[in-house]
């Protein structure tokens, strides 16, 4: 799924190109061929959001008590071995210990 901030992206599709401008959401089935082009004159801020098809991409988002917010976590086995931590990606801090 595409959401179109500014500009105008043409998106090649197998049905011909669709032009979609600033404010347009557009969605593509999975496996349905699309190529996104700027052939405009202005720059394209646009955001894809995607879901893989495997569930081994997690977001992962705790409490950190040191950037005081929620933020991405990475998960890690503890060090004694045993279990596995969770560590924020933007201070390194534990947020949490699971057995
Ligand atoms: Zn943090």
């Amino acid at each position: 799924m595409f959401y179109v901030q500014s500009g105008t992206v043409t998106f090649e599709t197998e049905d011909g190109p669709v032009e979609a401008n600033a404010g347009d959401v557009v969605r593509f089935a999975p496996g349905e061929y699309q190529r996104g082009v700027n052939r405009g004159e202005d720059r394209v801020v646009a955001l894809a959001l995607g879901a893989p098809k495997e569930s081994g991409d997690l977001d992962v988002r705790r409490v950190c008590p040191e950037c005081d917010g929620r933020t991405p976590n990475a998960i890690r086995r503890a060090d004694d071995g045993a279990g596995l931590v969770t560590v924020c990606e933007d201070c390194g801090v534990e947020t949490g210990q699971f057995e």
